[in-house]
């Protein structure tokens, strides 16, 4: 095998499986899935099996083939080969060792085991989340472990009826949008906690968006029926506007009611959750290196870099190397939540582990590999990729890339989220771009709502593969840095019809340079005054880009456009000038507008005929 080709064989597993099996296998006790793309040489197969290649020459001499070490063998002599000396093999287009993260395992049906689901609590804020995390973590009713959880690690698990269930610690949609957002997958189902008392709230309707982009099954936790105002049923009416139907109401989500404060029917909704994982038939391998993701990492003051590491396929043993990230290392050390130290970590179990050269980031995948200098060699090639890729950082899914994968015939499915300045104009839009989907590609709205579009859009956007449509609407700088950083792309309509003639443009793979208007700037409203003559001046700090003084200009109040015009003048000290930038104050008079208020936002843009690049 050619160095360069970086061709591994990524699918050993730790037991050789009984078709491959044969004599000499005994010997070899990682043998595996030999994954290669075409001829290769015997030099190249010794190298990649670790078996000499008079080893191979001789086993083909004997069965009357003359051979030399520069040979090339066929796919007959390769799979031959493979089965003699323990492996199994797959003629396959190569994933790079470095590129794991890509690999799709394709296991043989009669190896996959079940695994117990991993589960993320997710709701509104104050609705029980955190207290329904530890009323399950110290439950001992269910659990085989007695005195509940003894170490923090990122994840743990718990076991009814004899089945595991691994609950993620960090309640929340924000973890799981960082997680997503880096392209790692760990939640198989959703829980979603609504107090009775108070119905579905704003944080409610983003974890139900998050889970539905991620396409998770959700359960509803209808929580704090202990109360006196709790109204399950008004939950579920509430949830049905959004799509989330229970069971009574002929839909297919499992709503529990319970109490985390009282420690009510915790069992039935974890009962509830088993029920919900059998649907989803779970299964992973055990039988091959760990693959999994990283759920939590610090720097330990005695231990090092210590990581909690989910495993997602496979199994991690101590002792095993591993790829985490970009670094690699031994796990040295494996624990549980327990703190007890366990010598491997099947599918679905988080352990944190010591032994890695660096601390990696949450969200991070990782790779178990048989020996440390493939390991070394495998996180240094991550390393310079990860360097060359940050310094070239393309877009999540920008329009351009939107026209040329429509073009190239690479896109069925078009993600957006939608703002507006009223809840109804989010619907209508909607509505609108959902009918333009045909039988190639879909438009998936995967959030319509009302407001400023905000940096939980952005997230959502980031994790989801989306565009961010505005329609009246406009971030803040705050959001437009963090869209930035995360490469997501804002588009910015006043009338529905450019909106869609833009998508459907888009579909068509068309992509015409119109006439846009470019934003060249924000200020902030921090003081008024009143001229009898002039008007109202707004005394404004530039905090974003320049305001020029023939600048078209919107004002925006919680991000929505409440007015548009034109600057009557701009000043700095009293002195008419062309421009202020950034960082620096003015006092602007907006023609034929008087109603400005202090957080007010002006912003300032220009026609320009370049490409579109937000309107
Ligand atoms: P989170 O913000 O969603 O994590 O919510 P918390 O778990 O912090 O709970 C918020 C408040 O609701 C706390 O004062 C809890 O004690 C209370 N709470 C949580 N679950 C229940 C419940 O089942 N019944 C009652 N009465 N209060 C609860």
């Amino acid at each position: 095998m050619k160095k360069d080709n970086k061709k591994r064989d990524l699918g050993r597993e730790v037991n050789v499986s009984t078709k491959v099996k044969t004599d000499k296998s005994k010997t070899k006790v990682n043998g595996g899935v030999f994954i290669y793309t075409g001829a290769i040489s015997v030099s190249e197969l010794s190298t990649a099996l670790n078996i000499s290649s008079s080893e191979i020459i001789k086993y083909l001499f004997l069965k009357g083939k003359m051979i030399t070490i520069n040979s090339i063998l066929d796919d007959e002599l390769i799979g031959e080969i493979c089965l003699e000396f323990g492996y199994d093999f797959q003629k396959k287009v190569i994933v790079e060792a470095e590129n794991f993260e890509e690999l799709v395992i394709d296991d043989d049906p009669s190896k996959l085991k079940e695994r117990p689901p991993v589960v993320t609590i997710m709701g509104h804020v104050d609705h029980g989340k955190t207290t329904l995390i530890d009323a399950i973590r110290n439950s001992n009713l269910v659990d085989a472990e007695v005195g509940g959880i003894s170490q923090e690690i990122g994840a743990y698990q718990k076991e009814i009826n004899g089945q595991k269930i691994t609950f993620i610690d960090t309640p929340g949609h924000e973890a799981f949008t960082a997680m997503r957002s880096r392209g790692a997958s760990v939640t198989d189902i959703v829980v979603l906690v609504v107090a009775a008392d108070d119905g579905v709230m704003p944080q409610t309707i983003e974890a139900i968006d998050h889970a539905k982009a991620a396409g998770v099954p959700i359960i509803v936790a209808i929580n704090k029926i202990d109360k006196p105002g709790a109204d399950p049923e008004r939950v579920k009416t509430e949830l049905m506007q959004h799509d989330v139907i229970s069971e009574d109401y002929g839909g297919d989500v499992i709503t529990v009611n319970i109490s985390a404060k009282k420690k009510q029917n915790i069992e039935g909704l974890l009962e509830a959750i088993l029920i919900v994982s059998e649907m989803a038939e779970l299964k992973a391998n055990p039988d091959r290196y760990a693959m999994g993701t990283v759920l939590e990492a610090s720097l330990d003051k005695f231990e090092g870099p210590k990581a909690t590491l989910l495993v997602q396929n496979g199994t991690l043993k101590s002792g095993d190397f591993l790829v985490v990230g970009t670094s690699y290392g031994k796990a040295r050390r494996m624990t549980n939540e327990h703190n007890k130290v366990v010598n491997e970590a099947t599918p679905s179990t988080p352990v944190s582990v010591i032994g890695l050269s660096e601390v990696p980031e949450a969200g991070d995948r990782f790779m178990a590999f048989k020996d440390e200098s493939e390991a070394k060699t495998i996180a240094t090639r991550r390393k310079q990729i990860k360097e060359a890729k940050l310094k070239s950082k393309t877009s999540a899914l920008s329009l351009d890339d939107l026209y040329n994968r429509i073009n190239e015939g690479n896109i069925h499915n078009i993600n957006l989220i939608i703002k507006a300045d009223s809840t109804g104009s989010a619907e209508a839009v909607k509505a609108s771009l959902e009918k333009l989907t045909t039988d190639d590609i879909k438009i998936n709205v995967i959030r319509a709502t009302a407001g400023g579009i905000t940096e939980s859009d952005v997230l959502l956007a980031a994790a989801s593969n989306a565009i961010i449509y505005g329609f009246n609407v406009r971030p803040d700088a705050h959001t437009k840095a963090k869209a930035q950083e995360e490469k997501v792309e804002i588009r910015l309509h006043r009338i529905i019809y450019a909106l869609i003639e833009e998508i459907q443009a888009a579909m068509k793979g068309l992509l015409k340079p119109v006439m846009v208007e470019k934003t060249l700037g924000q200020a902030e409203v921090r003081k008024l005054y009143k001229v009898s003559k002039l008007g109202t001046i707004g005394g404004c700090m530039v905090i974003e880009g320049v305001i020029k003084a023939k600048s078209n200009i919107k004002v925006l109040r919680d991000g929505v456009i409440i007015y548009e015009g034109k600057l009557a003048s701009l000043q700095r000290e009293k002195d008419a000038v062309k421009e202020v930038k950034s960082g620096f104050e003015c006092g602007l008079l907006i023609e034929n507008f008087n109603d400005i208020k202090e957080g007010d936002i002006i912003e300032a843009s220009e026609i320009s005929e370049e490409k579109p690049d937000g309107e």
